[in-house]
């Protein structure tokens, strides 16, 4: 789907390079997955002889630099949002497939790492004036099926609210900061982090267990002057039009059956609290992709807060991340399985 087409959700699959520890246990195998990016195919491997090939809107080898995905991903969402529609854009896989590194990455050593995350406030910043024009950001964790405030960790109980006429989705209880520039936005998200480890080791839970949710709320007062420059007076008649748009972020759970890591009592919660948000999200985007007329928004907190900003007018993008190690064929089959079905 064009990621310019609201409505649909544009799918990309993002391959990791071999870890170091890949590279030297799994030497003798090749990789489960070929990618053919030109045309925008991948081939799974299913054993010596078979390949199944699927299509995906783009295909993003382990050379795709974070630049490249920031473009072929992001980039018209937030645009989008920059005009005043409301976007999503959501990377799904198996924990150690490149999430965090595609949605989260600060690039404190190398700028060129930095993720979507700071490429996207980067683009904000540079294209809104400050003078007129409002930044405002929160990020949250949901984790069994409740929100945590990222920024004020004893907020760890904060309610969606949605608007029944507008259909608004607000979260009265989240901090929420102006950002005003790159620095006080990566310094935001690093207190999010640290906050989120100490939430998660007072849970005993790992951070692959939640979804991480950065809003970013962009309000823009725009001169209609240039339309109507011929005419003094329309010019200090016309009051401002006002543009907002909001980006969501999600770094989603990861998709692992989680059953198997794990038998601690509330593990076995975590995996039905995260099956339940990731089948929901599925079967939202399964709906979107066949133009059903009823999404099933409802069925849990993350398809609740998405709802503003994912189908309609909204632009939404979805990335899926893949390890290339024979030995989690049946991880990345599943995951690519989620893929296909968005389109
Ligand atoms: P996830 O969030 O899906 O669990 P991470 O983003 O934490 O996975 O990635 C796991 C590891 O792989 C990290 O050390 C990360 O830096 C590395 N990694 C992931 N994707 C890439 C990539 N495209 N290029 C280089 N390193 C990557
Ligand atoms: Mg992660």
């Amino acid at each position: 789907a064009d990621a310019g087409v609201p409505g649909r959700v544009r799918v990309a699959v993002r391959l990791r390079p071999r870890s170091g520890e890949e590279m030297i246990a799994d030497a003798d195998f090749a990789d489960c997955v070929e990618l053919q990016p030109e045309v925008k195919r991948l081939k799974l491997r299913k054993n010596n002889w078979d390949t199944d090939t699927f299509e995906f809107d783009e295909v993003l080898t382990e050379y795709a630099s974070q630049k490249r995905v920031y473009e072929v991903v992001a980039k018209p969402v937030v645009e989008g949002v920059l005009d005043g529609y409301n976007g999503t854009i959501m990377a799904y896989g198996q924990t150690g497939t490149g999430k965090t590194y595609t949605l989260g990455q600060l690039g404190e050593e190398d700028v060129a790492d930095r993720g979507i995350m700071v490429r996207a406030m980067e683009d904000i910043l540079a294209q809104v004036s400050l003078e007129t024009d409002s930044i405002s950001v929160s990020y949250l964790q949901l984790y069994m099926e409740t929100v945590q405030d990222l920024l004020d960790p004893a907020n760890d109980n904060i309610a969606i609210v949605e608007d029944p006429k507008s259909g608004d989705v607000s979260l009265p209880g989240a901090t929420l900061v102006e950002i005003r520039d790159p620095h006080s936005f990566l310094e935001l998200l690093q207190l999010g982090e640290a906050h989120r480890f100490a939430a998660n080791t007072k849970l005993n839970t790992e951070s692959s267990r939640s979804h991480a949710i950065l809003m970013v709320n962009v309000r823009r007062s725009l001169k209609t002057s240039e339309s109507n420059g011929n005419s003094h007076m329309s010019k200090s008649l016309k009051p401002p039009v006002v543009r907002k748009g909001k980006l969501v972020v999600v770094d989603l759970a990861g998709s692992e059956r989680i059953s198997k890591s794990g038998s601690e009592g509330h593990t076995l919660e975590e995996a039905k609290s995260i099956n339940l948000s990731l089948s929901a999200l599925g079967k939202c985007i399964n709906a979107l992709a066949e133009n059903s007329s009823h999404v099933p928004f409802r069925d849990s907190k993350l398809t609740r807060l998405l709802r503003d900003s994912f189908g309609g007018t909204a632009r939404t993008s979805l990335v899926i991340t893949i390890g290339p190690s024979p030995r989690h064929r049946g991880e990345t089959t599943s995951t690519i399985m989620f893929g296909q079905r968005a389109m």
